[in-house]
């Protein structure tokens, strides 16, 4: 057990939970990190080469995430071992198996993450009552349909290009990735007067001085076709959507997308980050020094954990929007704050509220030493 004491420090892991039932080939691993400003919500991860190392990293990480997100919820992470394509009934008994071996851990709300889904998370609920993620059928909100995340980086986009001052109204945006994330980032900030001028997925990207007519755009990508063949406009490699000229630049599908060694690529005024990780944090201090906001993930695309705290409040779709409106723009502004005050990096000002906003918490409780 001596990596478990390792992987520890002064914030958590509070708890650490191994289960294992051979007759079923169950192997999971449970963190909960920190606790103390509520019961956790994390993800259930699963693949088949998950470890428990990569599961207190992500505890940590929801830890962050939620605190910062303003959320009275603390932060773990379940990662259970097996490829998630097995067959569903075979998926169905572990993941049934696992939750049932959690029924008394309260300290630990489920929620969706790579492997596992809506459906999962309705097993979860109809062992324990206890997951986010949930389909509509049984009170979930479903929040990639209705764009939560894209709806808290629309309000990410107003409050930075205030400080920047920077008009919304005609705003020149690129986005790579269109999908669940970015597709609903573009229609709310072009509801409200920014122009599409670039947009990426997997297959290449189109760019159109004029503006791309997002909802054409998002109704082609539903009837699984690519960007590439929207009409008109310029039709390029995946990669080219970096070489974008605009105001505000959305990176919205994988992680390490921007490096060290492509940051140079970028012509932008403000970044957003809607993936997670999708820069490394070399290139965030290269713009940074460029003078290029760069607003960090797990404050910009806190719109989907938001979105899922209030559905386990048994909150509305309007209530959730609500939430993540005044949430994500309250952060920011925080967050804003206190880069200019300190002259410190956005992440690391955020990072230094997540953290202060647990130690707060810890202070209070009974066994709280911070
Ligand atoms: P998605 O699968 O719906 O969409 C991803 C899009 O990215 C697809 O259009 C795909 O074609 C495209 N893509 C893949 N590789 C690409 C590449 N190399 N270049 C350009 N485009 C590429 O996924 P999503 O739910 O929109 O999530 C996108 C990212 O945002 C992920 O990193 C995810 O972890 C993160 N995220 C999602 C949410 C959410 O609410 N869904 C919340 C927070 C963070």
């Amino acid at each position: 057990m001596t990596d478990v004491f390792r992987l520890g420090d002064d914030l958590g892991p509070a708890k650490v939970i191994h289960v294992r039932e051979p007759g079923l080939g169950l192997a999971a691993v449970l963190v909960v990190d920190n606790v103390a400003r509520g019961p956790s919500i994390g993800g259930l991860r699963m693949a088949p080469d998950v470890s428990a190392e990569e599961c207190f990293r992500l505890a940590r990480a929801m830890t962050m995430k939620n605190a910062a997100a303003g959320l009275a919820h603390g932060g773990g992470k379940s990662v259970l071992w097996g490829d998630p394509r097995m067959p569903r009934e075979h998926k169905e008994r572990l993941i049934r198996a696992f939750a049932h071996a959690l029924r008394n851990e309260h300290d630990y709300i489920f929620g969706p993450d790579m492997g596992t889904d809506e459906t999962s998370m309705a097993w979860v609920h109809d062992e324990i009552g206890r997951a986010v993620g949930l389909p509509a059928a049984v009170g979930g909100i479903p929040l990639d349909e209705i764009g939560a995340t894209g709806w808290g980086l629309f309000h990410a986009a107003d409050v930075a290009a205030r400080h920047l001052g920077l008009v919304l109204e005609g705003a020149r945006v690129a986005i790579q990735g269109f999908g669940a994330v970015g597709k609903h980032a573009a229609r709310f900030l072009a509801a409200h007067g920014a122009v599409l001028v670039g947009a990426s997925d997997s297959q290449g990207a189109v760019v159109v001085d004029g503006g791309i007519d997002v909802a054409a755009l998002a109704r082609l990508k539903s009837e699984g076709r690519p960007v590439g063949d929207y009409p008109g406009g310029r039709k390029l490699d995946r990669e080219s959507i970096l070489d974008v000229a605009c105001d505000i630049w959305i990176p919205a599908a994988r992680p390490d997308v921007v490096r060290e060694d492509n940051v140079s690529r970028l012509k932008t005024k403000l970044v957003l980050e809607g993936a997670n990780i999708p820069f490394t944090p070399g290139a965030e201090k290269i713009l940074h020094e460029r003078g290029v906001l760069v607003i960090p993930d797990f404050i910009a695309n806190a719109g989907g954990v938001i979105c899922a705290a209030m559905e386990y409040a048994g909150a509305t779709q309007a209530a959730a929007f609500q939430a993540i409106e005044e949430k994500i723009r309250a952060n920011i502004e925080a967050m804003l704050a206190s880069v200019t005050e300190r002259r410190i990096l956005p992440r690391d000002a955020a990072v230094g509220l997540a953290v202060a906003r647990v130690r707060a918490a810890m202070a209070t409780r009974r066994f709280g030493i911070m």
